[in-house]
């Protein structure tokens, strides 16, 4: 059997405007809900929250029998604010791996706890090259370094404060997408890309009329770059965790942004080999086009489900990402075989 056709350019368009919802880590209530809408035009799922906020969505599946379950994360790296500073400008603390020096100069939105929205840019303190010459330059950039400069009329910290701005807001960067040649260019493809492509393959399933060969649980997770986010929420009847992320490139990784790629280890350690090898042969069998490697500084979701104890076959697939956790990239040919990979999984 052939596996049904994906359209690309609702998976490219679905992807574009998840980037360009703001979801750091702890305020990801926006893209759930987006995520959410965009899933209840599919009568055959059934959809639910978690208490601490993630989406499950359960398609009933041919046999209920040893029933699967797919994770993706839409939270993604950010910032809080830490301390408004004397000059009434914002000191940052980091929410997940963010790299500061890769979104030096970016803009960036204060969401105040009242709701509102306030632009500036994440600059160097000492940024100004005709000042502070060679320091511009040089200067290591960390937390101490650098800060929000607010595009308001402030210049000590009252005057930041009646903005709504206090300690504790959430800060999201803008993402700058872009779309050349089949490549994807835009922070956070980790791992809205790989929500993209469930999402992109439930689509396809339902318009060709097809049913998942298990019952199966899509989980979309909202706390995975802190290290927690499926901790929660993968019912226990399930037997299967495929956790999609994205795959890791660069020296000695043998992922790249034209496949996707099944994660044998990371720092958590070895995957389940049972599960691995049945993603491979569906592959295989499939003429999907992957890559196996070993992720040097990962950890993922379904590893949060197996430190919170949860007991069932854990695998890890993906698309790669170029510049991880930085102005990341990657291309349509591997969110294709991603897809496409989750498809022939839910088929089998
Ligand atoms: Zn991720």
């Amino acid at each position: 059997m052939s596996l049904p056709n994906i359209d690309t350019n609702y998976l490219t368009k679905f992807l574009v405007d998840l980037l360009n919802i703001p979801s750091p880590t702890g305020f990801t209530q926006d893209a759930i809900a987006f995520v959410e809408k965009e899933l209840s035009q599919f009568k055959e799922l059934e959809l639910s929250r978690t208490r601490k906020g993630a989406l499950v969505a359960k398609w009933q599946g041919i046999s209920d029998d040893a029933p699967v379950a797919l994770t993706a994360h839409v939270d993604t790296l950010g910032a809080m604010v830490k301390d408004i500073k004397p000059n009434g400008r914002l000191q940052l603390t980091r929410i997940g791996g963010l790299v500061l020096n890769g979104v030096e100069t970016e803009g960036c939105w204060v969401h105040t706890s009242k709701g509102e929205k306030v632009r500036g840019s994440f600059m160097l303190n000492m940024s100004a090259a005709h000042v502070y010459g060679a320091k511009a330059s040089e200067t290591k950039r960390d937390e101490d370094a650098m800060e929000v400069r607010i595009d308001a009329r402030v210049s000590n910290p009252q005057e930041t404060r009646e903005l709504g701005i206090e300690i504790g807001d959430f800060v999201s960067f803008d993402p700058r997408v872009e779309l050349t040649n089949g490549f994807i260019r835009s922070r956070h493809l980790d791992d809205k890309a790989c929500v993209a492509a469930i999402v992109t393959a439930i689509k396809s399933l339902t318009e060709a009329s097809l049913s998942p060969a298990r019952t199966v649980y899509f989980h979309i997770s909202n706390y995975e770059e802190v290290g927690h986010g499926a901790s929660a929420g993968i019912p226990p009847d399930v037997h299967e965790l495929v956790t999609v992320d994205m795959a890791a490139i660069g020296a000695g990784q043998s992922s790249d942004e034209y496949h996707a790629t099944i994660c044998v280890k990371d720092s958590g350690g070895p995957y389940h080999h049972g599960l691995s090898n049945k993603l491979r042969q569906v592959a295989d069998a499939n003429n999907i086009p992957y890559k196996v490697d070993i992720y040097p500084f990962y950890g993922s979701d379904g590893e949060a489900f197996w430190r919170a104890g949860g007991d069932v076959a854990v695998a890890l697939i993906g698309p790669g990402v170029d510049a991880s956790h930085n102005y990341e990239r990657t291309h349509i040919d591997a969110l294709t075989a991603t897809t496409n990979w989750i498809l022939a999984y839910l088929l089998s």
